[in-house]
């Protein structure tokens, strides 16, 4: 009887030790597995306890080159080409925690990853009792180390550069260059102040990555970006014409100069592009509705706050800015001056939607998984009509063959180029100059944006950014 009393209770206890097992198990399992949807970001002081517990993950391109990677806590080696570690400097960036910038880096935005923080719940919870050195997971950029030393090629004669390349029909960034760069392997080149902080508030610093967390004034380049607007409120607008001379260059009691003081005569859409006349797109959006302009500026993302999947971040671009929404503000922000600001990315991609049917792709810089390479985002979002996109397309097209940008026309390569320059005098009194361009190919649908800030006062888009474009195209269709 005794016995049997026993055995009962040690079958009861058996039981419910296996059921507590089993609940446990059951919700260790379910926060492992569901612990995306339960809103956990890895906040930064979060990340910096990790990157003190993770030895950081590898670092590829597109081509599994390697780049860098963790050597030991705190520690990345790097590889060994010059090349190859000016021109990923700051597009990496500095370490995080050395910088109050690190969320525009790829060090920031893959932090999950590279600090381990994507490891399931079971692995964290161990590691925040029993913290004990650890490994981060690989990333894949998005980049082409290829195109990325072109580019360092063709601007480093230039003390301060900004470039990217993307694909236009996944969004994937294959090329980001700032300049001035620095070395990371070179412990005298990380200068950092008595608090131990490398300083990234100065623009033009050589340790941020200036196509994602500077923004320039975008002079000519804005103006096809602002028409779309227009055109797709009203398609009939791509048949007005002005007449562009001294008496019709007052606007609203401002008066616009044209592009070096020259005036164009009578342009239709295409020819005002092509010698980048202003008068003509002031009159043109000067028959839309503010509110509706307004609008329009929303679905480009301007003056928005905007965030991006997979934690990429930029400083956001502007028309208005924090200027008054007057008419002479508008005035000035529609030929890419007042407040008007554009970082380099954000204007590669507003001009890739125009190369793409006008569909905008989210942009994505690495990858967890390199089978993903190639794809990009999956979401869409349309911000013009295929109609507007293939009229602006066909008048960029233009620019390249009788227009401001025929520098680099490579027609006589078999391609065709879409393009856009741009001239914008800063405060300062020195120039930033661009040049935009797309290729209109399904096998390199890649555009592209050159912006050299801080230029003479006779520098040109055309004349100064336009032969670098040359140089980094004949680079780009020629591999
Ligand atoms: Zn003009």
């Amino acid at each position: 009887m005794k016995q049997i009393t026993q055995r009962k209770n040690r079958n009861r206890i058996i039981a419910s030790l296996l059921f507590t097992l089993f609940l446990i198990t059951g919700i260790i399992l379910f926060l492992s597995r569901t612990k995306e949807d339960f809103g956990r970001q890895p906040t930064t002081s979060v990340l910096y306890k990790l990157s003190d517990i993770y030895t950081a993950g590898s670092i590829f391109d597109r081509n599994h080159t390697l780049i860098a990677k963790g050597l030991s806590i705190g520690q990345m080696q790097w590889n060994e080409d010059n090349t190859i570690r000016q021109s990923f400097s700051n597009i990496i960036g500095a370490p995080i925690k050395k910088t109050s910038a690190s969320c525009y880096s790829v060090l920031g935005m893959a932090a999950p990853t590279l600090y381990g923080y994507h490891k399931t719940c079971l692995d964290d919870w161990k590691q925040w009792i029993f913290p004990q050195s650890k490994n981060g997971e690989p990333i894949y950029l998005t980049i082409d180390v290829d195109i990325q030393s072109a580019i360092y090629h063709s601007t480093k004669q230039f003390d301060n550069a900004v470039v990217t390349v993307s694909n236009y029909q996944t969004g994937e960034i294959l090329g980001m260059v700032s300049l001035p760069t620095f070395d990371p392997t070179d412990p005298d080149s990380i200068v950092v102040d008595k608090n131990g902080f490398i300083d990234t508030t100065y623009h033009h610093s050589c340790y941020i990555n200036k196509n994602l967390q500077t923004s320039f004034l975008p002079g000519s380049t804005i103006k096809p970006i602002l028409l779309g607007i227009a055109l797709d409120i009203n398609p009939d607008l791509v048949n007005m014409t002005y007449n562009c001379k001294k008496t019709t260059h007052n606007f609203h009691g401002i008066s616009v100069g044209c592009y070096d003081g020259e005036y164009h005569g009578k342009v239709d859409f295409e020819s005002a592009l092509c010698c980048s006349c202003n008068g003509y797109p002031i009159q043109l959006l000067s028959q839309i509705e503010e509110s509706d302009f307004e609008q329009g500026l929303l679905q480009l993302g301007l003056d928005s706050n905007e965030t991006y999947p997979n934690r990429f971040a930029a400083v956001g671009s502007t028309f208005y800015g924090n200027g008054e929404h007057d008419i002479a503000n508008r005035t000035l922000a529609t030929i890419g001056q007042a407040n008007c600001r554009m970082t380099v990315w954000y204007l590669t991609s507003l001009y890739a939607a125009i190369f793409n049917d006008g569909i905008w792709k989210n942009p994505t810089i690495f990858y967890n998984d390199p089978n993903q390479l190639g794809k990009g985002n999956p979401e869409e979002t349309l911000i013009y009509t295929k109609n507007t996109a293939s009229i602006l397309k066909k008048a960029l097209i233009a620019v390249t063959k009788k227009g401001t940008a025929a520098v680099y026309d490579m027609s006589s390569l078999g391609f065709t180029i879409a393009g856009k320059t741009g001239t914008a005098d800063t405060a300062s009194g020195k120039r930033t100059v661009w040049a935009v361009a797309g290729i209109i190919d399904n096998q390199k649908p890649y555009v592209i944006t050159v912006c050299l800030p801080d230029q003479r006062e006779d520098a040109s888009g055309s004349t100064v950014a336009g032969p670098v474009m040359r140089e980094i195209l004949l680079k780009l269709l020629q591999k």
